[in-house]
């Protein structure tokens, strides 16, 4: 049992690549690997790349130097350095320049295989280097860890839409849903096994099942969620959502369910038309407000999260105007913000990247100032109302979360554990943030 190999899995990126990990840890832990205690003592260290800006790329190279050379020095001899995921697909052979340690090199069709690959790397000394087309089919599932309360249930892997801009279609492949009764049977076990929240995950998660055949198959998937497990105390969450895609349905469908829940991630990307139609993203700004004021209105409480980028090619003061002003319109609760970062393969990279930094720099300032204004406001719908809150724990720390998805800071509160559900009123502290005051129960029988 003592030599057997231990492995750590380190992940950049998004919420599909953490559920990746978790999946692609499973394989190993089945494989006879141990898990690592510590990244620098593991023999094997997987990394689980990102590439959607540049930014990730270089951080991503400056970390596996940085804890190749700390596993070094701790074990005294060289782990075995593995790279997969979306910079390895994109950027390849490259990577061996970079990072000549590397031993396994793979990139996202591939993860299936890391075990014996590795084995193979290990007993015969060689390199290995794997690139293979893409799966016809996703299986793949979040593999939850011991003690955890929330749980990634990935539905459909790959992108179809090439928004001009993201290099996310050509390092997944095109999308590939899982199939309907898998999905449920999976669920069933996941809501067996105790868990409270499930996020179900796609990289455009309502064009679910077009690549089946039925454009509508994200309403039959809620549907029947909500048909099954209707009864049960858990949290049905999905992102992410394209805006194009967001059908009126869709809204209704949460709107009469208990376990789904009302956050809708609708990245906005721009306000501008002509910046929209550069980004190829199929929607005008009208019609982007036309599906966010429709959910305001069917689900008052519900929240609206987005993405924005600033700076795209060509981006005028006046197109950034337009973003501004549907931020000031949608009033988003929650919105990850970045500057527009040219990437390699994709159209937008063909355009001159004329907006220069520190016009990206500030624009990003404004429109985080406006983003947080216009929260503000936002929050006043939100204050005063009795709601119940999740307890989860992100990062090591106990956080709470209202089925809208909205970060309470609770105040008071006793033997606070994750995965239990507590009752809270919303308030606001001087600060701007959103606190929960739980509500004590009334149901004493003194009166
Ligand atoms: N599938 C999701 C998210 C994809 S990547 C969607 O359709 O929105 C996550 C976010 O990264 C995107 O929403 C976008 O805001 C940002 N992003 C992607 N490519 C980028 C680039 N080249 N430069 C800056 N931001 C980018
Ligand atoms: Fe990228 Fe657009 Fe696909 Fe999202 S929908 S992953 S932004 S191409």
């Amino acid at each position: 049992m003592e030599d057997r190999l231990s492995v750590a899995v380190v992940t950049f990126g998004c919420q599909m690549n953490k559920s990746r990990s978790e999946h692609l840890l499973h394989l190993f832990l089945q494989d006879g690997f141990s898990e690592a205690q510590e990244e620098e003592e593991a023999d094997v260290l997987v990394f689980n790349t990102c590439a959607v800006r540049e930014h990730a790329v270089t951080r991503a190279v400056g970390v596996i130097a940085h804890l190749y050379h700390a596993a070094l020095q701790r074990r005294g001899k060289p782990p075995c350095v593995v790279l997969c995921g979306c910079m390895s697909e994109l950027l390849r052979e490259e990577l061996l320049v970079r990072l000549p340690y590397v031993r396994v090199l793979t990139g996202t069709h591939n993860i299936d295989e890391l075990p014996s690959l590795v084995r193979e790397a290990c007993n015969t000394g060689e390199r290995k280097v794997v690139f293979s087309p893409p799966s016809p089919h996703f299986t793949e599932r979040g593999y939850r860890r011991k003690g955890r309360v929330s749980t990634y249930l990935p539905i459909a892997f790959g992108c179809n839409n090439f928004c001009s801009y993201c290099v996310v279609p050509y390092t997944t492949g095109p999308q590939r849903s899982k199939p309907h009764d898998v999905i449920l049977e999976e669920l069933e076990e996941v809501v067996r096994e105790g868990f409270r929240e499930i996020i179900l995950l796609g990289q455009n998660v309502n064009s679910y099942g077009k690549d089946l055949g039925n454009p509508q198959a994200f309403e039959s998937l809620l549907e029947d969620i909500e048909r099954r497990f209707g009864g049960e105390k858990i949290w049905v969450r999905f992102i992410t959502s394209h805006p194009r895609d967001m059908r009126r349905e869709i809204v209704e469908i949460v709107r009469g369910s208990r376990i789904l829940c009302p956050y809708f991630h609708l990245p906005l990307q721009a306000g501008s038309d002509r910046i929209l139609a550069l980004m190829n993203r199929g929607y005008t700004q009208k019609e982007y407000l036309q599906i966010a004021s429709f959910i305001r209105e069917r689900i008052p409480e519900a929240a609206i999260g987005t993405d924005i980028i600033v700076g795209f090619p060509t981006e005028s003061e006046d197109d950034f105007a337009e973003t501004l002003r549907v931020v000031r319109e949608v009033q988003f609760e929650i919105a990850y913000t970045y500057a527009y970062s040219p990437r390699p393969r994709t159209k937008a990279a063909q355009l001159k990247d004329d907006v220069p930094q520190e016009v990206k720099k500030e624009r990003l300032r404004v429109l985080n100032d406006r983003l947080r204004e216009a929260y503000l406001h936002r929050l006043r719908v939100h204050e005063g109302r009795v709601t119940e809150v999740l307890l989860l724990e992100e990062d090591g720390e106990l956080i709470a979360r209202t089925r809208e998805n909205l970060r309470v800071f609770l105040e008071g509160g006793e033997n606070l554990r994750a995965g239990s559900f507590l009752e809270v009123r919303l308030a606001r502290n001087s600060q701007g943030k959103c606190i929960g005051i739980p509500v004590l129960c009334r149901d004493d029988g003194k009166n």
